[in-house]
Protein backbone atom coordinates (compact mmCIF):
# COMPACT_ATOMS: atom_id res chain seq x y z
CA UNK A 1 0.00 0.00 0.00
CA UNK A 2 2.56 2.13 1.46
CA UNK A 3 4.24 1.61 -2.31
CA UNK A 4 1.06 2.37 -3.64
CA UNK A 5 0.49 5.54 -2.37
CA UNK A 6 4.55 6.23 -3.13
CA UNK A 7 3.64 5.62 -6.86
CA UNK A 8 0.71 8.08 -6.81
CA UNK A 9 2.26 10.82 -5.10
CA UNK A 10 5.30 10.70 -7.75
CA UNK A 11 2.53 10.95 -10.16
CA UNK A 12 0.90 13.78 -8.38
CA UNK A 13 4.68 15.19 -8.24
CA UNK A 14 5.89 14.74 -11.63
CA UNK A 15 1.91 16.29 -13.42
CA UNK A 16 2.38 19.40 -11.14
CA UNK A 17 6.37 19.58 -13.02
CA UNK A 18 4.84 19.23 -16.27
CA UNK A 19 2.32 21.93 -15.59
CA UNK A 20 5.00 24.40 -14.34
CA UNK A 21 7.49 23.74 -17.08
CA UNK A 22 4.55 23.94 -19.66
CA UNK A 23 3.32 27.51 -17.65
CA UNK A 24 7.23 28.77 -18.18
CA UNK A 25 7.70 27.64 -21.82
CA UNK A 26 3.86 29.34 -22.53
CA UNK A 27 5.29 32.50 -20.29
CA UNK A 28 7.95 32.79 -21.82
CA UNK A 29 6.80 32.85 -25.11
CA UNK A 30 3.48 35.69 -24.66
CA UNK A 31 6.43 37.72 -22.87
CA UNK A 32 7.08 39.18 -26.06
CA UNK A 33 4.31 40.34 -26.97
CA UNK A 34 2.73 41.31 -23.80
CA UNK A 35 4.19 45.43 -23.64
CA UNK A 36 2.23 45.72 -26.90
CA UNK A 37 -0.76 43.84 -25.81
CA UNK A 38 -0.85 46.24 -22.30
CA UNK A 39 -0.84 43.32 -19.95
CA UNK A 40 1.51 44.87 -17.65
CA UNK A 41 0.42 46.42 -14.62
CA UNK A 42 1.82 47.84 -11.62
CA UNK A 43 0.95 47.58 -8.38
CA UNK A 44 1.93 50.21 -5.66
CA UNK A 45 2.70 49.05 -1.73
CA UNK A 46 3.34 52.02 0.76
CA UNK A 47 5.33 52.53 3.01
CA UNK A 48 4.68 53.85 6.12
CA UNK A 49 6.38 55.88 8.82
CA UNK A 50 6.74 53.36 11.89
CA UNK A 51 5.85 55.52 14.46
CA UNK A 52 2.40 57.10 12.77
CA UNK A 53 1.19 55.37 9.93
CA UNK A 54 1.75 58.52 7.68
CA UNK A 55 2.40 56.94 3.82
CA UNK A 56 6.04 58.62 3.04
CA UNK A 57 7.18 56.51 -0.17
CA UNK A 58 5.43 53.43 -2.20
CA UNK A 59 7.07 50.26 -3.49
CA UNK A 60 6.28 49.57 -7.74
CA UNK A 61 5.61 46.39 -8.44
CA UNK A 62 5.16 44.80 -12.02
CA UNK A 63 1.96 42.32 -12.23
CA UNK A 64 0.88 40.63 -15.21
CA UNK A 65 -2.09 40.15 -16.54
CA UNK A 66 -1.93 36.90 -18.53
CA UNK A 67 -5.21 35.98 -20.81
CA UNK A 68 -4.49 32.48 -19.98
CA UNK A 69 -3.34 32.33 -16.43
CA UNK A 70 -4.56 35.27 -15.08
CA UNK A 71 -2.86 37.46 -12.54
CA UNK A 72 1.23 36.54 -12.69
CA UNK A 73 3.20 37.50 -10.01
CA UNK A 74 6.71 38.69 -10.56
CA UNK A 75 8.54 35.97 -8.86
CA UNK A 76 7.32 33.71 -11.78
CA UNK A 77 7.80 35.80 -14.56
CA UNK A 78 11.06 37.90 -13.79
CA UNK A 79 13.58 35.20 -13.21
CA UNK A 80 12.52 34.13 -17.24
CA UNK A 81 12.71 37.89 -18.49
CA UNK A 82 16.05 37.73 -16.80
CA UNK A 83 17.37 34.58 -18.95
CA UNK A 84 15.67 35.79 -22.27
CA UNK A 85 16.78 39.41 -21.47
CA UNK A 86 13.62 41.04 -21.82
CA UNK A 87 14.07 42.24 -18.55
CA UNK A 88 15.73 45.30 -20.24
CA UNK A 89 12.33 46.58 -22.04
CA UNK A 90 10.30 44.94 -19.15
CA UNK A 91 12.30 47.03 -16.75
CA UNK A 92 12.20 50.14 -18.79
CA UNK A 93 8.95 49.87 -19.36
CA UNK A 94 8.37 50.01 -15.44
CA UNK A 95 10.78 52.59 -15.02
CA UNK A 96 8.46 55.14 -17.94
CA UNK A 97 5.77 53.94 -16.13
CA UNK A 98 6.44 55.14 -12.92
CA UNK A 99 7.61 58.15 -14.55
CA UNK A 100 4.42 58.94 -16.25
CA UNK A 101 2.65 58.15 -13.18
CA UNK A 102 3.87 60.88 -10.99
CA UNK A 103 3.70 63.15 -13.96
CA UNK A 104 -0.34 62.41 -13.75
CA UNK A 105 -0.09 62.87 -10.01
CA UNK A 106 1.35 66.09 -10.42
CA UNK A 107 -1.25 67.39 -12.71
CA UNK A 108 -3.63 66.46 -10.32
CA UNK A 109 -2.08 67.86 -7.30
CA UNK A 110 -1.24 64.98 -5.07
CA UNK A 111 2.16 65.85 -2.55
CA UNK A 112 4.32 63.73 -4.24
CA UNK A 113 6.33 60.81 -2.83
CA UNK A 114 9.00 58.79 -4.03
CA UNK A 115 8.20 55.80 -5.92
CA UNK A 116 10.61 52.87 -5.08
CA UNK A 117 11.48 50.45 -8.37
CA UNK A 118 13.45 47.50 -8.79
CA UNK A 119 16.01 47.30 -10.34
CA UNK A 120 17.59 43.65 -12.06
CA UNK A 121 21.23 43.20 -11.34
CA UNK A 122 21.48 42.35 -15.28
CA UNK A 123 19.82 45.55 -15.96
CA UNK A 124 22.14 47.19 -13.60
CA UNK A 125 25.38 46.42 -15.01
CA UNK A 126 24.26 47.14 -18.76
CA UNK A 127 25.04 50.43 -20.33
CA UNK A 128 22.73 53.07 -20.52
CA UNK A 129 20.45 52.68 -17.30
CA UNK A 130 21.52 56.12 -16.44
CA UNK A 131 21.15 57.77 -19.77
CA UNK A 132 17.80 55.74 -19.87
CA UNK A 133 16.54 57.23 -15.86
CA UNK A 134 18.25 60.78 -17.31
CA UNK A 135 15.81 60.89 -20.17
CA UNK A 136 12.70 59.66 -18.69
CA UNK A 137 12.86 62.32 -15.86
CA UNK A 138 13.60 65.30 -18.22
CA UNK A 139 10.52 63.27 -20.67
CA UNK A 140 8.01 64.08 -17.96
CA UNK A 141 9.85 66.47 -15.96
CA UNK A 142 10.08 64.98 -13.18
CA UNK A 143 12.47 65.52 -9.96
CA UNK A 144 15.14 62.89 -9.77
CA UNK A 145 13.96 62.92 -5.77
CA UNK A 146 11.09 61.28 -6.73
CA UNK A 147 12.75 57.71 -7.90
CA UNK A 148 14.22 55.73 -5.77
CA UNK A 149 16.14 52.33 -7.80
CA UNK A 150 16.48 49.15 -5.51
CA UNK A 151 18.93 46.96 -6.38
CA UNK A 152 19.34 43.25 -4.50
CA UNK A 153 22.31 43.31 -1.62
CA UNK A 154 23.21 40.03 -3.60
CA UNK A 155 23.85 42.29 -6.41
CA UNK A 156 26.19 43.96 -5.32
CA UNK A 157 28.52 42.10 -3.97
CA UNK A 158 29.48 41.04 -8.15
CA UNK A 159 30.56 43.53 -10.93
CA UNK A 160 31.77 45.76 -7.69
CA UNK A 161 33.76 48.63 -10.02
CA UNK A 162 30.41 48.88 -12.95
CA UNK A 163 27.83 48.49 -9.90
CA UNK A 164 30.18 51.76 -7.74
CA UNK A 165 30.58 54.03 -10.92
CA UNK A 166 26.64 53.41 -12.14
CA UNK A 167 25.56 54.20 -8.64
CA UNK A 168 27.46 56.88 -8.51
CA UNK A 169 25.99 58.38 -11.69
CA UNK A 170 22.60 57.90 -10.20
CA UNK A 171 23.35 59.64 -7.25
CA UNK A 172 25.07 62.41 -9.10
CA UNK A 173 21.50 62.58 -10.96
CA UNK A 174 19.78 63.14 -7.70
CA UNK A 175 18.03 59.93 -7.75
CA UNK A 176 18.11 57.62 -4.42
CA UNK A 177 19.38 54.34 -4.19
CA UNK A 178 17.76 51.21 -1.52
CA UNK A 179 19.71 48.11 -1.06
CA UNK A 180 16.84 45.48 -1.10
CA UNK A 181 16.63 41.96 0.38
CA UNK A 182 18.96 43.19 3.06
CA UNK A 183 20.69 40.22 4.87
CA UNK A 184 20.37 37.61 2.98
CA UNK A 185 23.66 38.25 1.15
CA UNK A 186 25.47 37.91 3.81
CA UNK A 187 27.76 41.03 3.36
CA UNK A 188 28.14 43.64 6.21
CA UNK A 189 26.88 47.30 6.77
CA UNK A 190 30.37 48.61 6.37
CA UNK A 191 30.80 47.05 3.30
CA UNK A 192 27.40 48.39 1.97
CA UNK A 193 28.46 51.90 2.88
CA UNK A 194 30.97 52.40 0.20
CA UNK A 195 27.75 52.21 -2.39
CA UNK A 196 26.61 55.05 -0.46
CA UNK A 197 23.33 53.92 -0.46
CA UNK A 198 20.48 56.14 1.12
CA UNK A 199 18.42 53.00 2.24
CA UNK A 200 18.18 49.67 3.69
CA UNK A 201 15.66 47.57 3.12
CA UNK A 202 16.25 44.64 6.11
CA UNK A 203 14.48 41.61 4.41
CA UNK A 204 11.49 40.26 5.37
CA UNK A 205 12.87 36.79 6.45
CA UNK A 206 14.09 38.54 9.58
CA UNK A 207 11.29 40.65 10.45
CA UNK A 208 8.82 37.56 10.39
CA UNK A 209 11.57 35.91 12.76
CA UNK A 210 11.52 39.07 15.28
CA UNK A 211 9.26 37.28 17.67
CA UNK A 212 9.94 33.33 17.06
CA UNK A 213 11.80 31.99 19.94
CA UNK A 214 14.68 31.37 20.04
CA UNK A 215 15.60 32.98 16.42
CA UNK A 216 17.94 35.78 15.33
CA UNK A 217 15.60 37.86 13.66
CA UNK A 218 15.12 40.32 16.58
CA UNK A 219 19.06 40.50 17.22
CA UNK A 220 19.83 41.04 13.91
CA UNK A 221 17.07 43.87 12.93
CA UNK A 222 18.53 45.54 16.65
CA UNK A 223 22.00 45.69 14.73
CA UNK A 224 21.00 47.11 11.42
CA UNK A 225 18.95 49.80 12.66
CA UNK A 226 21.76 50.42 15.42
CA UNK A 227 24.75 50.62 12.57
CA UNK A 228 22.33 51.85 9.66
CA UNK A 229 21.21 55.15 11.75
CA UNK A 230 25.06 55.71 12.86
CA UNK A 231 25.48 55.88 9.02
CA UNK A 232 22.80 58.57 8.13
CA UNK A 233 21.09 55.74 6.13
CA UNK A 234 17.10 55.15 6.32
CA UNK A 235 15.77 51.46 7.28
CA UNK A 236 12.70 50.17 5.72
CA UNK A 237 11.29 46.95 7.18
CA UNK A 238 9.80 44.67 4.66
CA UNK A 239 7.14 41.91 5.43
CA UNK A 240 5.66 43.44 8.20
CA UNK A 241 2.35 41.38 9.43
CA UNK A 242 1.69 41.38 12.79
CA UNK A 243 1.27 44.11 15.52
CA UNK A 244 4.50 43.13 17.83
CA UNK A 245 6.58 43.11 14.68
CA UNK A 246 5.28 46.87 14.73
CA UNK A 247 5.71 47.34 17.84
CA UNK A 248 9.39 46.07 18.31
CA UNK A 249 10.48 48.12 15.02
CA UNK A 250 9.02 51.20 16.59
CA UNK A 251 11.03 50.96 19.82
CA UNK A 252 14.02 50.07 17.92
CA UNK A 253 13.44 53.61 15.80
CA UNK A 254 13.08 52.10 12.06
CA UNK A 255 12.20 54.95 10.02
CA UNK A 256 9.51 52.91 7.77
CA UNK A 257 7.44 49.91 7.39
CA UNK A 258 6.42 48.22 4.56
CA UNK A 259 3.98 45.10 4.53
CA UNK A 260 0.47 43.66 4.49
CA UNK A 261 0.02 44.69 8.55
CA UNK A 262 -0.37 48.52 6.88
CA UNK A 263 -1.58 47.48 2.92
CA UNK A 264 -0.78 44.45 0.70
CA UNK A 265 0.49 46.08 -3.00
CA UNK A 266 -2.74 47.51 -4.86
CA UNK A 267 -3.67 48.91 -8.56
CA UNK A 268 -3.43 52.05 -9.04
CA UNK A 269 -6.70 53.53 -7.93
CA UNK A 270 -6.65 51.93 -4.18
CA UNK A 271 -3.46 53.72 -3.85
CA UNK A 272 -4.87 56.31 -4.88
CA UNK A 273 -7.51 56.56 -2.76
CA UNK A 274 -4.64 55.99 0.23
CA UNK A 275 -2.44 59.04 -0.73
CA UNK A 276 -5.72 60.85 -0.64
CA UNK A 277 -6.26 60.11 3.12
CA UNK A 278 -2.02 60.01 3.79
CA UNK A 279 -2.11 57.64 6.58
CA UNK A 280 -3.06 53.98 7.42
CA UNK A 281 -4.11 52.38 10.32
CA UNK A 282 -2.59 48.36 11.34
CA UNK A 283 -5.14 46.36 9.81
CA UNK A 284 -4.35 43.99 12.96
CA UNK A 285 -5.69 45.16 16.77
CA UNK A 286 -2.13 44.69 19.19
CA UNK A 287 -3.04 40.89 20.40
CA UNK A 288 -2.65 40.57 24.15
CA UNK A 289 -1.18 37.35 25.76
CA UNK A 290 -1.67 38.20 28.81
CA UNK A 291 -4.38 40.87 29.46
CA UNK A 292 -3.91 43.93 28.72
CA UNK A 293 -2.72 46.94 30.68
P1 LIG B 1 10.92 42.66 -3.47
O1 LIG B 1 11.47 43.79 -4.25
O2 LIG B 1 11.67 42.25 -2.26
O3 LIG B 1 9.42 43.06 -3.14
C1 LIG B 1 8.76 42.74 -1.95
C2 LIG B 1 7.89 41.52 -2.13
O4 LIG B 1 7.38 41.16 -0.84
C3 LIG B 1 6.65 41.78 -3.00
O5 LIG B 1 6.36 40.57 -3.69
C4 LIG B 1 5.59 42.07 -1.97
O6 LIG B 1 4.28 41.81 -2.42
C5 LIG B 1 5.99 41.11 -0.88
N1 LIG B 1 5.48 41.53 0.44
C6 LIG B 1 5.28 42.79 0.88
N2 LIG B 1 4.82 42.80 2.14
C7 LIG B 1 4.71 41.52 2.52
C8 LIG B 1 4.28 40.87 3.74
O7 LIG B 1 3.90 41.49 4.73
N3 LIG B 1 4.33 39.51 3.75
C9 LIG B 1 4.76 38.78 2.67
N4 LIG B 1 4.76 37.45 2.79
N5 LIG B 1 5.16 39.36 1.52
C10 LIG B 1 5.14 40.70 1.44
P2 LIG B 1 6.04 40.56 -5.28
O8 LIG B 1 5.26 41.78 -5.66
O9 LIG B 1 5.48 39.24 -5.61
O10 LIG B 1 7.48 40.71 -5.91
C11 LIG B 1 8.46 39.72 -5.75
C12 LIG B 1 9.79 40.16 -6.27
O11 LIG B 1 9.76 40.34 -7.69
C13 LIG B 1 10.24 41.51 -5.73
O12 LIG B 1 10.78 41.35 -4.42
C14 LIG B 1 11.27 41.91 -6.76
O13 LIG B 1 12.50 41.28 -6.52
C15 LIG B 1 10.67 41.35 -8.04
N6 LIG B 1 9.99 42.44 -8.77
C16 LIG B 1 8.75 42.95 -8.58
N7 LIG B 1 8.50 43.96 -9.46
C17 LIG B 1 9.63 44.09 -10.21
C18 LIG B 1 10.01 44.97 -11.29
O14 LIG B 1 9.28 45.87 -11.72
N8 LIG B 1 11.27 44.78 -11.82
C19 LIG B 1 12.13 43.83 -11.33
N9 LIG B 1 13.34 43.71 -11.91
N10 LIG B 1 11.80 43.01 -10.33
C20 LIG B 1 10.56 43.13 -9.76
MG1 LIG C 1 10.49 55.26 0.43
MG1 LIG D 1 12.07 45.60 -3.83
MG1 LIG E 1 12.76 42.85 -0.84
Amino acid sequence: RAKQLGKNNYQLYSVSKDIISYKNFSLEKDMRTAIEKEEFEVYFQPQVETSTGIIQGAEALIRWNHAEWGLVSPGEFIPLAEENHLIHQIGDWVIEHVCKQLRKWKDKGYTLRPIAINVSPIRFIKKGLVEFVSSMLNKYDIPAKYVELEITEGSMLKNEPVVLNTLKELRDLGISIAIDDFGTGHSSLTYIQQFSADTIKIDKSFIQDITAENSSGAAITSSVLHLARGMEMKVVAEGVEEYEQLEFLNQHECDEVQGYLFSKPVPLESFEQMLETGYLKPAKPRVCKVPCE
